[in-house]
C-alpha cells in the first residue's frame, strides 16, 4: 500500500515552532522536542541533530521540506562555519529525510541504510501529493526526494577529524532501514525513530520481535544522552519504556484484533489506551488506531 507509513491526520496547518540547536555534549548539538509537532508542516516534531568536527559537520536527519532544512541550516550557521559535508538519515521516512535537498545544495553527501532506497519508493507519487500527509503545496515547495548517494549494509564509521560517528543498522526495527547514529566520546546516542519518548510508536512497517530485540541491545549502550526521533533528550529508562509499551501493545492487540475489521479499530483503539502501560504518552499522528489497522487488522 502506497502509504502504509504515512496514515497522519489530513487537513492540519502549518505551525512556525521550530526547536533551535542545544549543545548536548562537545561535540553534538540538537533541536528536540519541537512544540506543536503535531502539524505535518512542522516535521510532525522530529529530532535533529549535528556533529561537529574539526573538518566537517554531520547532520543527523533533515526534517520534512527545503522550507524546514532551510531554517535548520540557518540554526547551524549560528554555532559553527565548519562545512557540512555529511548527512546521515535515520531512515528514510519523509519528516527525516525530505530536507536532504537543500543540504546536498550547499555539497553534502547523503548517507544511509542500503534499503532506503527501495523503501522510499513509495514517495515518487508521495511526493506531489503533500494532502497525503496533511500538508499543502506551499510546506512542500521546492523539495525534491534526494536519496543517499553511500548506503552501507551493517555499519559505517564517518570521520570528523577530532570525532568519529558510528552508523549502525541492528535489523528490522521501526523500518527495516532504521539504524542509530553513535558519537561515542561524547556518549550520545540517536536512535531516530527505533525510540520515540512520550509518544506512541509508528508500527505500521515494524517487526515488532525485531525492535524489541534492538531495544535491548540498546539498553547497554555507552551513551548517557539519547537523542530519540521524536520526543525529549531520553535515557536508558525511556528504552525500557518502550520495550514494555510494544511487548503489551503487542499481546493486547492480538486478543483485542481477533476476528475483527478494519471498521472496528475506532473501538479497539480505545480499548488498547485504557490498558497500555504509559498514560502520559502523547496521540498525535502516530495513533494506536492506525497500528491497529496497518498491522493487526485484515486489509479490506
Ligand atoms: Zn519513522
Amino acid at each position: 500500500m502506497l502509504l502504509s507509513a504515512c496514515l497522519f491526520a489530513p487537513g492540519l496547518v502549518s505551525a512556525e515552532e521550530t526547536a533551535g540547536l542545544t549543545k548536548l555534549s562537545e561535540h553534538v548539538y540538537a533541536a528536540v522536542d519541537f512544540k506543536n509537532a503535531s502539524p505535518a508542516g512542522n516535521s510532525f516534531g522530529v529530532n535533529t541533530g549535528i556533529v561537529v568536527g574539526n573538518d566537517a559537520v554531520l547532520v543527523v536527519d533533515t526534517r520534512i521540506s527545503a522550507k524546514k532544512a532551510r531554517e535548520f541550516i540557518a540554526d547551524i550557521k549560528k554555532i559553527t562555519d565548519k562545512p557540512i559535508k555529511y548527512v546521515v538519515n535515520t531512515h528514510y521516512h519523509l519528516d527525516h529525510s525530505w530536507g536532504n535537498c537543500e543540504f546536498v545544495k550547499l555539497g553534502a553527501v547523503v548517507i544511509g541504510h542500503e534499503n532506503w532506497i527501495k523503501l522510499a519508493s513509495r514517495y515518487k507519487e508521495g511526493m506531489s501529493h503533500p494532502e497525503y500527509y496533511g500538508m499543502t503545496a506551499e510546506d512542500l515547495n521546492g523539495t525534491t526526494l534526494s536519496p543517499p548517494t553511500i548506503t552501507f549494509k551493517d555499519a559505517m564509521l564517518v570521520d570528523l577529524g577530532d570525532v568519529t560517528v558510528s552508523l549502525s543498522y541492528l535489523g528490522h526495527t521501526h523500518t527495516n532501514d532504521s539504524i542509530v547514529v553513535l558519537v561515542e566520546q561524547d556518549g550520545v546516542l540517536f536512535t531516530g525513530d527505533i525510540l520515540f519518548t512520550r509518544y506512541h510508536p509508528s508500527m505500521n512497517e515494524a517487526d515488532v520481535q525485531g525492535w524489541l530485540k534492538t531495544l535491548a541491545k540498546l539498553e547497554s549502550t555507552p551513551a548517557k544522552i539519547i537523542v530519540p526521533g521524536h520526543g525529549p533528550v531520553s535515557t536508558t529508562a525511556d528504552i525500557k519504556d518502550l520495550e514494555v509499551y510494544l511487548t503489551e501493545f503487542d499481546k493486547q492487540a492480538k486478543v483485542l484484533c481477533a476476528g475483527k475489521t478494519q471498521d472496528d479499530a475506532p473501538a479497539i483503539a480505545q480499548e488498547m489506551l485504557k490498558i497500555l502501560p504509559d498514560q502520559k504518552r502523547t496521540e498525535l499522528i502516530w495513533g494506536v488506531e492506525n497500528n491497529l489497522r496497518s498491522k493487526y487488522l485484515p486489509k479490506k
